[in-house]
């Protein structure tokens, strides 16, 4: 062999190690960059104690510096993590590890129909988005965009948590003229609240009637009336909501009320039978069952119409309520719980507000008596009529005309007596037709 031959064949040989070395450490390099390359980052959100680890992730990362990526997806998880109960309103979420400089997140927060509440950047829900208790979808996604040599994709965190407010109490003005209302509602009130309230008693020992009604999804109302007669004084309402329990309190002021003098013809035979033991034990017979109950539904709606506008040509109030009325010169005044509106026979009278009419007959003492339930007890009642238009049972709308002015029973001309009560306390219709009853706060 010549020297050439023998350096020729070594160069060969280098180079054939030089390249099985070279092949093997890219080989090897190519071999751990796909098999040992960086998962996903470990990203977890906490809420209520809960980890949030991703329902789904797709993640790329690079090998073979970068000019190839590798595909890795999640197996798709179908439960969702559910954080139970969170209390007042939104719930706090934390990413536990940093995002870094690339990543952004992407949160929207789903009602429990799948509705879109609100979205963002951040985790920082604001007040008023989550404002009632229910079900709720908090769904996120963290996304690092696709930057050469550079890991890239999208962790996708989903949780189910439920609202939960504490239920709440407001008030009306503690401080109640006699003839007005005192108003307590709740809300944010769960779904089927326990919900019970004690009004007391009045000065005979009958209970004063407070009943909730509901007035929204999470919200409730109940109504108690203050009649003219109520002893001034200090009144306490206990009132319970599943674990709260409140001591309200409240103030009745004096009312004040106009005296009036009244002849009445005691011979006249229609006022003979109208002011009967009989018509009176029918009367209690038939009206004092209905102060005990109530719909549970509130039909009312705003400000309540005049029945008979006492303003229209040949009407006047003739009566006030609660006014001091001494009947053929006696000492001893009669209070009046009702406003009678004088009018001729025959003029419609029109309910003053969305109710259901839960009695329509003849009375000795009040003539064609028409009551009208508006919820949670408050009922009107109109004596006298000279006709009725509707049914017990009859859901009548606010304006509809229900009956005519009339002058049956113990009435000495035609007039409409528009009588409001809840339970057994009755209230100046006045300002509820003004809209400056409490009823309205
Ligand atoms: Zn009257």
């Amino acid at each position: 062999m010549s020297k050439g031959g023998k350096s020729r064949t070594l160069a060969v040989m280098f180079g054939i190690l030089a390249g099985v070395a070279l092949s093997f450490l890219l080989g090897s390099y190519m071999y751990f960059s796909f098999f040992f390359d960086p998962p996903p980052p470990r990203q977890v959100l906490v809420c209520n104690g809960v980890d949030i680890l991703p329902s789904s992730y797709e993640w790329h990362t690079p090998f073979a510096g970068g000019i190839l990526y590798k595909e890795h997806k999640s197996p798709e998880r179908s439960e969702i993590p559910v954080l139970g109960t969170v209390y007042g309103g939104a719930p706090v979420f934390e990413p536990v590890q940093g995002i870094g400089t690339r990543g952004s997140y992407s949160v929207s927060l789903l009602d429990s129909e799948g509705h879109e509440l609100w979205n963002g950047m951040d985790f920082n829900i604001p007040d008023g988005v989550i404002a009632r208790n229910g079900d709720y979808v908090m769904k996120a996604s963290l996304v690092y965009p696709n930057v050469l040599g550079a890991s890239y994709g999208e962790l996708s965190f989903v949780a189910a948590f439920r609202a939960y407010f504490e239920p709440g109490m407001a008030t009306s003005f503690s401080e109640v003229s006699q003839g007005d209302v005192f108003v307590i509602k709740l809300y944010d009130l769960q779904e089927s609240p326990n919900l019970s309230i004690d009004a007391g008693l009045d000065a005979e020992g009958n209970p004063i009637m407070a009943q909730f009604v509901k007035t929204g999804n999470s919200s409730a109302e109940a109504v108690i009336a203050v009649a003219h007669d109520r002893p001034v004084g200090e009144y306490h309402v206990q009132v319970s909501c599943d674990q709260n329990n409140w001591d309200v309190a409240y103030t009745v002021v004096e009312g004040r009320f106009e005296r009036q003098n009244l002849s009445i013809d005691a011979s006249d035979p229609q006022i003979t039978e109208a002011n009967s033991p009989a018509a009176y034990a029918q009367y209690r017979e038939k009206i004092y069952p209905l102060y005990e109950t109530y719909d549970d539904e509130r039909y009312w709606n705003g400000v309540f119409l005049r029945p008979v506008d006492w303003e229209a040509a040949s009407c006047r109030i003739s009566t006030t309520y609660g006014i001091f009325r001494y009947t053929n010169g006696g000492s001893t005044p009669r209070r009046h719980p009702a406003l009678d509106i004088a009018a001729p026979t025959g003029v419609p009278v029109l309910a003053p507000n969305n109710g259901r009419v839960v009695m329509a007959e003849y009375l000795l003492n009040t003539g064609n008596t028409m009551v009208i339930e508006y919820g949670g007890g408050l009922k009107s009642y109109f004596f006298h009529l000279s006709s009725m238009a509707v049914e017990p049972g009859d859901m009548v709308s606010k304006g509809q005309e229900v009956a005519k002015v009339g002058s049956t029973g113990y009435s000495t001309g035609p007039h409409l007596h528009f009588e409001m009560r809840i339970g057994r306390q009755s209230l100046n219709p006045m300002p509820l037709m003004s809209g400056e009853s409490q009823l309205f706060f």
